[in-house]
């Protein structure tokens, strides 16, 4: 179980709007990654890994972002930038495209991941890593990725050689070709000042105790006893309006990519706050991982369509719920 849940997924997306605190978590993430002293749920700080990672130095860890031409530099990549890009990044541990674009190209022109940038990292993927170990790229704004990019990247992100990780970065999590956009673990973050989006504080309590007695009954789905209470709950389900069960089940994935997501060093910049006497992320992230979250997010994202279209909701929550209890059972044994 727990060789499992260390196997870190290859390919993650964080977004968020500008202000959001993505880029930040997602550097402190790859300093975990690689800390060579890691304590339960954070890097030391202290180790030659992490000291390399906080300036940015670390030699397999590579940052790419959107260039642009210059009158020297026709076909530019990253490398190109990447001293004015660091820079900008060790400032605050924040950036923002708009800054970014005034920087390099006065606010005049459209940044792009050019192609030639994924010919570089085809390049570096091929190369042994330095430390014999991990090997990460970081990808800010990678919306930006041109058409023909997108296209190159595809086939690194399908079939990435062994401890080859990458981090996405954007704004949105819609502007990537289907074909990229289905290979990555989406993690959505909040802008700091407008805190959690307002369902959540408004239904939270009543959509944690929700989940959770969903998610015990879905466990012990086995027992004749849980189909009943099941059941209930699925009526229970068919109560609330079809706004009220989407998000429910919106509430629900973020619960689940939170316990997935529990373990990389991340979670105290999370607003992970699921504190419920009956469950705690800890306990439950073991059980959700990189061979079962995929499927988890996709059957309940195919639930959340076919709402929409008026289809029978007890139905679609009964499947929904064996489904679920199949994908978290996976790790029992
Ligand atoms: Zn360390």
């Amino acid at each position: 179980m727990e060789s499992k849940k260390k196997m870190i997924p290859h390919a993650q997306l964080f977004y968020g709007p500008i202000g959001s605190e993505k880029l930040k978590i997602a550097l402190a993430y790859i300093q975990f990654i690689f800390c060579l002293n890691k304590k339960e749920d954070d890097s030391c700080g202290q180790c030659s890994n992490c000291k390399k990672n906080e300036l940015l130095i670390h030699p397999d860890v590579h940052f790419i972002f959107p260039v642009t031409t210059q009158k020297n530099i026709t076909k530019p990549i990253s490398l190109d930038y990447i001293n004015d890009w660091k820079k900008e990044v060790l400032k605050f541990k924040k950036l923002d495209i708009n800054s970014w674009t005034n920087l390099i190209s006065k606010g005049k022109k459209n940044l792009v991941i050019y192609v030639n940038e994924i010919y570089d990292l085809e390049k570096k993927i091929n190369l042994k890593s330095y430390q014999g170990d991990y090997k990460v790229f970081l990808i800010w704004e990678a919306d930006k990725l041109n058409l023909e990019a997108s296209n190159k990247m595809l086939k690194s992100l399908e079939e990435p050689p062994e401890k080859t990780i990458f981090i996405l970065i954007s704004n949105d999590n819609n502007k990537f070709i289907p074909t990229i956009q289905s290979r990555l673990i989406p993690l959505k973050f909040y802008n700091e000042k407008s805190g959690t989006s307002k369902i959540f504080i408004e239904n939270g309590d009543k959509f944690l105790d929700f989940f959770v007695q969903w998610v015990r009954i879905c466990f012990q789905l086995n027992q004749k006893k849980r189909i009943e209470d099941l059941i209930l709950k699925v009526d229970e389900f068919a109560e609330m309006n079809r706004t009220e069960q989407k998000e429910f089940l919106i509430f629900s994935i973020d619960c689940f990519r939170k316990s997935f997501l529990y373990g990389y060093g991340i979670s105290k910049y999370l607003d992970i706050n699921i504190s419920h006497e009956n469950f705690s992320v800890k306990n439950f992230s073991p059980f959700i991982h990189k061979d079962n979250i995929f499927k988890i997010i996709q059957e309940m994202n195919d639930v959340i369509y076919n709402i929409s279209r008026n289809a029978n909701t007890k139905l679609l929550f009964l499947d929904l719920s064996f489904n679920i209890s199949k994908q978290i059972s996976k790790n029992i044994q």
